[in-house]
């Protein structure tokens, strides 16, 4: 670890979305310049993406466009400065001073640090977000051949009732009007209905125990309710109280991993790698119905699904709207005590902690975003709150004052959009209550862009320029 490194403090962030994004937008701003120290952007992807319009974007031809920047040194810092984008390059491992990379960065794999914020946020099937070592093309073309699979299926089974199950049928259901749409939910109200005295409390409380998943956080029941009808409207069924029988598939679990699983213009599937359906092959989807494999995204032909209150359900197409996981095994390697039934366990600094006395936490990691047990919504905006609260604490104890505690505000918000016309939502006020919104305030609060120009294009504020321009 001799050379350049040792010249300089660094602040390592791990993840360059939202949450880190943010971190370094407020940190560097206010870094005082004599100390040497400089930030160390960091994500295992070459580009970033924006999860707000994402399932727009596997739908909807024109929007995979509107989704992914560039990650790199000129569009996030300032020309001149110390500070560097490192992306492309996975962090391994955890150590008490370093981070360990899976490729060199000046010389080395060891970075050492003297703040470490962990942003590393959480990871779902690919349409809906990219794999891990897609390019940027790569992704903006798995997004076009997405959208082809949609329009060539006739019957979508979503698997899952959360926000992100019930945003994707309503993408296909408003884009595509004539299709068969179905989501299929454990509970008794799309997301997760909660008896409404509840909902504060446990946002308030945060923890996984609390805030089961992140696509289900606990629901007013009268916006499942809202929910349900604009399903409805739009000619979405919803089957509650049960569940998909998920077969683990042989090969990969959705059908996109390999690029050469591709839609014929006849309508006819051909897969080179699993076997599926040969090239040449006419399947009469119609007429013929096979069991589900498991695999996601475009089946071969006609699949019966097998729920587990014995009905079946007949889909060319099943989306899973299920299964987000946090991105936290490079904690928990290091330390099964400093997770939170999979969330990077934090205490009320946001600073990483741990049930175990020899664990190499102590106080030099910050962990933020979808991946910590902080309270909250797994939302942007707990991420940004996040972000800007530990940016200030961080300049704190650099400037030798006391870290201020974290508080998830009395006021929180949830908004779903289900096509560029439906949506609704709520905004909890603590003890006062929640208020549930329907498709004129959702729209209005999304606008045609959800934000896209100002939050993601907008946090890149470096020399060279990052635009997303819409029509
Ligand atoms: C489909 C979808 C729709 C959503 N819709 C909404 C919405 O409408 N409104 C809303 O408020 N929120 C929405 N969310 C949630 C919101 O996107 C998240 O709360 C937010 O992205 C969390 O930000 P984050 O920075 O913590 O994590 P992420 O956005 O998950 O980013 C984590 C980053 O860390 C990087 N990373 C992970 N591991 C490593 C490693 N080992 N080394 C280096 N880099 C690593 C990843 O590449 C990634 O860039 C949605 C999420 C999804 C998936």
């Amino acid at each position: 670890m001799a050379g350049e490194k040792r010249e300089h403090k660094n602040i390592v962030i791990i993840g360059a979305s939202i949450a880190g994004h943010e971190c370094v937008n407020r940190l560097v701003p206010h870094l005082p310049s004599h100390l040497g120290i400089r930030v160390l952007l960091i994500d295992a992807r070459s580009f970033a993406w924006w999860p707000i319009t994402i399932l727009r974007a596997v739908v909807v031809p024109g929007w995979e466009d509107k989704i992914t920047i560039p990650l790199s040194t000129e569009r996030v810092f300032k020309a001149d400065s110390p500070h560097r984008v490192i992306a492309g390059n996975k962090v391994l491992e955890l150590r008490e001073g370093s981070v360990v990379l899976e490729r060199p960065f000046e010389g080395s794999e060891e970075v050492p640090f003297f703040r470490c914020v962990i942003a590393t946020g959480a990871s779902q099937t690919i349409p809906t977000m990219p794999g891990w070592s897609q390019t940027e093309k790569e992704f903006i073309d798995s997004l076009r051949r997405s959208q082809r699979k949609i329009e060539s299926a006739k019957r979508v089974v979503v698997v899952g009732g959360g926000a992100v199950g019930v945003e994707i049928a309503g993408e296909i259901a408003a884009h595509h009007p004539h299709k068969s749409v179905t989501i299929v939910h454990k509970d008794c109200g799309l997301l997760a209905p909660t008896p409404p005295n509840d909902v504060s409390i446990k946002i308030q409380k945060g923890g996984s125990a609390e805030v089961k998943s992140y696509f289900s956080p606990p629901t007013d029941p009268r916006l499942s309710v809202e929910l349900g009808k604009i399903c409805d409207k739009l000619g979405i069924a919803v089957i509650l109280n049960d569940r998909v029988i998920i077969p683990i598939p042989t090969n990969s679990s959705f059908d996109d991993e390999s690029k050469d699983n591709e839609v014929h213009p006849d309508g006819h599937f051909s897969t080179n790698t699993d076997g599926r359906v040969s090239e040449g092959d006419k399947v009469d989807s119609e007429s013929k119905s096979i069991e589900w494999d498991g695999t996601f995204g475009l089946q071969p032909s006609l699949v019966t699904l097998r729920l587990e209150s014995g009905k079946t359900l007949q889909a060319d197409y099943v989306y899973p709207g299920c299964g987000v996981r946090p991105n936290s095994k490079l904690v928990g390697e290091v330390d099964e005590g400093a997770l939170d039934d999979g969330l990077i366990r934090v205490d009320e600094y946001l600073k990483v902690t741990s049930t175990s006395h020899e664990s190499i936490f102590k106080g030099q990691y910050y962990a933020i975003g979808d991946v910590c047990s902080c309270p909250g919504f797994k939302l942007a905006r707990t991420a940004f709150v996040n972000a800007s609260k530990t940016a200030g604490n961080i300049i704190s104890e650099i400037k030798g004052k006391s870290p201020s505690k974290y508080s998830v505000g009395a006021i929180s918000h949830l908004d779903l959009p289900l096509g560029p016309d439906e949506g609704a939502g709520m905004t909890n006020f603590g003890w006062l209550g929640t208020w549930v919104f329907g498709s004129k305030v959702t729209t209005r609060i999304r606008g045609k862009t959800s934000g896209t120009e100002r939050f993601f294009a907008g946090r890149f504020r470096g020399e060279k320029k990052s635009e997303i321009v819409f029509d």
